[in-house]
Order: structure tokens, then sequence, then C-alpha cells
């Protein structure tokens, strides 16, 4: 079942592409995920032959990847337009998986940034089909990684576990980032967020573009958690990795207005995807109350149960309302952070409150394995934490009021 869409305006070719997307989040993410979800070892989530290939395969294919995309063309708003239904379906097929598809594509953006010919060509043509990922959080940092209104680069903040040093016209990369990076233990190259070090002093931070195949770079293995398994995550290493100066082209002086900018657009796209895992979430419920025969009706005709999933419905449409909204401000090019915060956090505690309240319209159902709704949850769950955690994105939003 589907629930109606009241969205002014869509063109045919925002349709077309939605449900090109739908199809391919129905067809291939959806069986996939759930496959990959019940593999009790994440290494195998990322062996040779695993189907997560595939998915890589089959988006690349339909030509909707972030950075590369027949929408590129497209003036800013129609463009945000177009990326929130696609952000939206990838999070109905599947959560994990929209991000990790998400992430895999963040280096072409940086890559274009540092004007090496050699990164552009190798990472940014319509053949190119490496695997990119956001390394910013560290064992030692976590949280503290996103607040852009404080420092980490002054005591007491705890010494850094990524440092890049120079070296005449190269930086030398030592130390890791943490377990949690998202597509860490398949990517191919990396955005690299790490502190940069002259001598004893820490002169703050850098970003830049970290090929993964040159000498020094090792992976951790995947991790082993409770929701999202689709989409795997690991410790990133370096030691001793020697790369160009203009490879971490982000110096101090811009590290967090860029971090901003690039948290900015992780929530608002977080807040797309995460409407979409809710909204399938209310879908499973809507259908499930209309075929459970209980008491001799379907339990859709009982007391309460048709103004339970319509508070349901409600919670998704202001959500994905809220998440347009941003999505279109920030497309104008002056995006503001604490909107993409309140669109993340609300979107994702939105997911969390509306799988755990359709869960209970499955009954009993609901807690097996035979229905989708106890993986949506443990999927919704892992989503306040990612990104950021939804307390932490919240005093950091607040602190902008
Ligand atoms: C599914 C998923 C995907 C992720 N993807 C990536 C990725 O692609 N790249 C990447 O680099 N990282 C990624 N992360 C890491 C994620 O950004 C961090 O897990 C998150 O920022 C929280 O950091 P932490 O786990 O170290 O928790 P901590 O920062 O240690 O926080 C632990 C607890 O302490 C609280 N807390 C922390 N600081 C304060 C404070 N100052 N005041 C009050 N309370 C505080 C927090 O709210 C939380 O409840 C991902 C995480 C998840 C779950």
């Amino acid at each position: 079942m589907q629930l109606p869409e009241i969205e002014v305006g869509l063109t045919e070719e925002e349709i077309a592409v939605r449900d090109t997307v739908h199809k391919f989040a129905e067809e291939v993410m959806r069986p996939i995920a759930d496959r990959l979800d019940r593999l009790p070892d994440p290494a195998d989530v990322i062996a040779d032959g695993s189907e997560l290939y595939k998915v890589f395969e089959q988006y690349r294919a339909l030509g909707l990847g972030l950075a590369d995309t027949d929408d590129a063309d497209l003036d800013p708003l129609p463009r945000a337009r177009m990326r929130a239904l696609i952000n939206e379906e990838l999070g109905w097929g599947d959560g994990g998986l929209a991000i990790s598809l998400g992430v895999a594509d963040m280096h072409k953006f940086f890559a274009r940034m540092t004007g090496r010919p050699e990164l552009i060509e190798r990472y940014c043509t319509p053949e190119s089909t490496e695997i990119g990922c956001w390394a910013i959080t560290e064992p030692s940092h976590g949280s503290d990684m996103l607040r852009v209104d404080r420092t980490n680069f002054e005591p007491p903040a705890r010494p850094p576990d990524c440092v890049a040093e120079k070296d005449g016209d190269h930086w030398i990369i030592n130390g890791q980032k943490a377990a949690w990076v998202s597509n860490g233990t398949i990517a191919d190259v990396g955005v690299l967020f790490c502190s940069l070090r002259e001598g004893d002093n820490i002169l703050g931070g850098g970003i830049g573009v970290v090929p993964f195949d040159v000498p020094g770079v090792t992976k951790g293995k995947p991790l082993d958690k409770v929701g999202q398994r689709a989409l795997n995550q690991g410790e990133i290493y370096f030691d001793n990795v020697r790369v160009p100066d203009s490879y971490i082209f982000i110096k101090p002086e811009l590290y967090t207005p860029v971090v901003e900018m690039v948290l900015a657009a992780a929530n608002q796209t977080m807040g797309c995807v995460w409407v979409g895992c809710a909204r399938a979430a209310v879908e499973h419920a809507v259908a499930y109350s209309k075929e459970r025969v209980q008491g001799g009706v379907p339990i859709f005709e009982h007391p309460h149960m048709q103004s339970r999933l319509f508070k349901l419905f409600m919670k998704v449409e202001a959500a994905r309302s809220l998440v347009r909204r941003v999505a279109y401000h920030n497309s104008m090019g002056q995006a503001k952070v604490e909107y993409s915060i309140a669109s993340k956090v609300f979107a994702t505690n939105t997911a969390f409150e509306v799988c755990s309240d359709a869960l209970q319209v499955f009954g009993g159902n609901g807690l097996t394995k035979e229905y989708p709704m106890e993986k949506l949850l443990r999927d919704a769950r892992a989503s306040m934490i990612e990104d950021g955690c939804n307390e932490l994105l919240g005093s950091l939003a607040g602190s902008k009021l």
C-alpha cells in the first residue's frame, strides 16, 4: 500500500525519477538489505560476491549518484526537490544502504575542489566506480568532532587520534579514525578530517581527499551492531601515509566553516532518508491492520486503531514538511546548520517513534523476524546517533538561536 502524496506541483520528470528510485528501492534495496541484515557475521556483508556490491552497481546504472547525475545540470531548487524525493525513496528502501550509497560519492565533491587533475580524472568520471567515505570521528572524539561552535584543538581537549604533519610539499598522516566510519571497511578513498601538526603544536583541522591504495593505509573489521546492518562501518588506520600538500586542501582557517557546511548537508539528507523509513513503517502498519483478522474482524476495524494509524501518518507528514522545507532553503546557498539539525533530529526521532508504534500494531508478530518491523525499529534507533547524537546536535543548534 502507498500513502497519499500531497506535494504540490511535482513535474513529470520528478515523478518519473521518484518512480524509478522507488522501483529500485522495492526490487533491489529491500530484499538485499533484508538478507544482509540476517547475516550473523558482518564480515559476510562485505565479502567478495556479497549482494552489497549489486546495490552499488545497480544504483550507478540508474545514474542517480550524488555528484555525477542527470540532475547535476538542474538549477539549485529543482535539484534540491529532486534530491529530497530520491533520498526519501532510498530511505524507504533501506536506511543503512541509503547512507552507504550517499557517503560513497562524497569524495567526488572534494576531489573536484582540490583541482588536482589526477584526482578528478580518477574519481569524477561517469566510469569511476570507487567507493568513498566520510572519515571524521575518532576513538577519542565522537560528537565533539561535529561541535562547530567550539574548537577541538585547544586544551583541555584530548589529543587528536589522527594527525597530518608537513614534510616539504607533502603531508604525512598517522593515527586512526573511529570504528564508525560508514563504508570504512570497503572504501577506496576517503574524505579525511584530521588535525594538522607542526612540531609539538596542533595548528587546527585539515580536510582532504586520501586515496586508500597508498602505502600505509589499512582498515578495520566491520562492526557488529544492532541496526543498519547492511551499512558496513570500520576504522581506517594511517601509518606514515604520504600525500601531496594539495590533497589536504582545507587548512585550519577554513576548517570549521567547511565542517559546518558538510554537517548541514549531511543532516539535511539524513532528514529525508529517515522520513522514508518512517513512511515505510506506516505503510506496513496500515497494510497489516487490514490483513490481520482478530476477534472476527480485521484489527483496522477495532476501536482506536484508525486514529492510532492516523497519528503515525500525521507525524510522517509533519517530518516530511520540515525536511523538504530545509532542503529547499539550503539549496539557495545559505544553508543554516540549525535548520538541518532540526531536520535530522526531528526526522530520526519521528522514525524511531513511528517504527515503535507501528511495531505495536503488529502485536507479537512485530517482534519476530518474519515481519519487517523489528528491523525498521533497529535501523531507526541507530539513526539517532548517526551523524551526531541527537541531543548533542540539539545543543549545537540551540547555541545558534
Ligand atoms: C549508523 C552510524 C553511522 C555513522 N557514520 C559515520 C561516518 O560515516 N563517519 C564518521 O566519521 N562517523 C560516523 N558515525 C559516528 C557518529 O558520528 C558518532 O557515533 C556520533 O557522533 C557520536 O559519537 P560517539 O559514538 O563517540 O559518542 P560520544 O560522543 O562519546 O557520546 C556518548 C554520549 O555522551 C553524550 N555526550 C557527548 N558529549 C557530551 C557533552 N559535551 N555534553 C553532554 N553530553 C555529551 C552524547 O549525547 C552521548 O549520549 C556513525 C555512527 C553511526 C551510529
